[in-house]
């Protein structure tokens, strides 16, 4: 995978376009209540500034209709959060797709939601070769968004006369390359959640490359299922069992294994009251939810995980929102955070559990991509990095 990439191109007195993923939660008055993404998109922002380049940045945010600007749609609180973490103004640019504004050297300037412009969405070519005029170099740093191909994620960087990828987005090709192309072994991955079905290609995918496919959570039940366990009432998806036993069978074939929960944590509800019972997997009656793995399930995917050259993690093992089902997911990222493997996890809830357990910093890499994150680990070709590549030059 070759790309160009910010810190190769000279920027001096040029005119940079970078598309970051802005897209932060905001409170109902608007404030932002999660700064991540702004902290983030801040070293390809610098490293311009700092060599003299004239910026613009857009992002989308929220999910806006196209061709109006609404007043959740507009980015002017990102704006000033930005212009606190630069020590400097930012300017918010309205109606700035035919130009007509101006930024100097050494200036940023934040352009509108890029998603309330007609023609955003569907990647539409004029709307891609305008914005691609009002620039001299397009950086693409947005990797939330590489999945999918709109005219600030794709189509501009056909059109622009130089196009790149930014610092963070040039980290995650990097650190999910090396993790997916050429492993420490053995290679670990943890695939949770709640699911199957909205994994299913990706625990395919990773049962092609993996030594060692952890199952947890809900798309554990199905697994158990398929190798003859009793679940009761435990989220499942019964007619996905077949899938689960064709995963299982495949690494198996490779020399390679999925280890399954011998003991869990169940209840009978999902709450916060539920009394949680710890028993062996051979035990849960007909009325038990399976909601966490037990501590020795817990202990032996530690061990597996102290033991691995490289862990992939997406998905909690457990409802671990809940402090009765949180001990397997709490347990697990203590592991990821002490073993010398290079590790890497992505996912929203997954993003959520690291920052409840405190081992962001003890995490190899932290992808900011959700849908992103997953469909690369996948294999797929992402639009907005193959558009990048298309315009690789040596
Ligand atoms: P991510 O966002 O990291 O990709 P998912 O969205 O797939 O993760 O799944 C996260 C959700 O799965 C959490 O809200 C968690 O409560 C739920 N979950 C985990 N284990 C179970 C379980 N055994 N039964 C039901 N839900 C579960
Ligand atoms: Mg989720």
């Amino acid at each position: 995978m070759q790309v160009k990439k910010l810190n190769e191109i000279d920027v001096r007195g040029k005119k940079v376009f970078i598309r970051a993923d802005l897209n932060v939660p905001q409170d109902d008055a608007g404030n932002i209540t999660e700064d991540t993404r702004i902290r983030a998109s801040i070293p390809s922002i610098q490293y311009c500034l700092d060599n003299g380049a004239a910026v613009m940045i857009t992002s989308h945010l929220g999910r806006p209709t196209e061709g109006t600007v609404g007043p959740d749609d507009t980015l002017a609180p990102v704006a000033v959060r930005m212009g606190q973490l630069l020590h400097r103004p930012v300017r918010l640019i309205a109606d700035w797709v035919d130009g007509g504004f101006e930024v100097k050297p050494g200036e940023v300037v934040l352009l509108e939601n890029c998603r309330c412009n007609v023609g955003e969405k569907k990647n539409n070519e004029a709307l891609a070769r305008k914005m691609a005029a009002l620039c001299d170099i397009y950086v693409n740093d947005a990797f939330g968004t590489a999945h999918r191909a709109e005219a600030t994620t794709h189509g501009i960087a056909r059109f622009a006369p130089a196009a790149c990828a930014g610092m963070l987005m040039g980290a995650e090709i990097d650190a999910l390359s090396k993790a997916l192309h050429d492993p420490k072994r053995p290679l670990v991955a943890i695939v949770g959640g709640s699911k199957v079905s909205s994994k299913l290609t990706i625990l395919k995918s990773l049962a092609d490359k993996v030594d060692q496919l952890i199952v947890g959570g809900g798309i554990a039940n199905t697994f158990l299922l398929a190798s003859g366990k009793r679940i009761g009432e435990s989220l499942a998806e019964p007619e996905l069992v077949k899938e689960a036993q064709a995963i299982i069978d495949m690494m198996k074939a490779r020399g390679a294994e999925v280890p399954l929960p011998v003991d869990v944590v169940v209840a009978d509800e999902v709450s916060a009251l539920a009394r949680a019972n710890r028993i062996s997997v051979d035990e849960v009656g007909p009325h038990d939810r399976i909601l966490d793995v037990g501590p020795k399930t817990a202990a032996k995917l530690s061990e597996i995980i102290a033991n691995a050259g490289t862990v992939v993690w997406n998905g909690p093992v457990g409802v671990f929102e809940l402090p009765q089902f949180a001990g397997g997911t709490k347990m697990m990222a203590s592991a990821i955070a002490h073993s010398e493997a290079f590790s890497i996890a992505g996912g929203g809830d997954t993003l959520a559990a690291i920052a409840k357990f405190h081992i962001a910093e003890d995490v190899g890499y932290i992808s900011t991509g959700g849908g992103a994150f997953l469909e690369f680990l996948e294999g797929k070709t992402l639009p907005a990095i193959a558009a990048l590549e298309e315009r690789f030059t040596a």
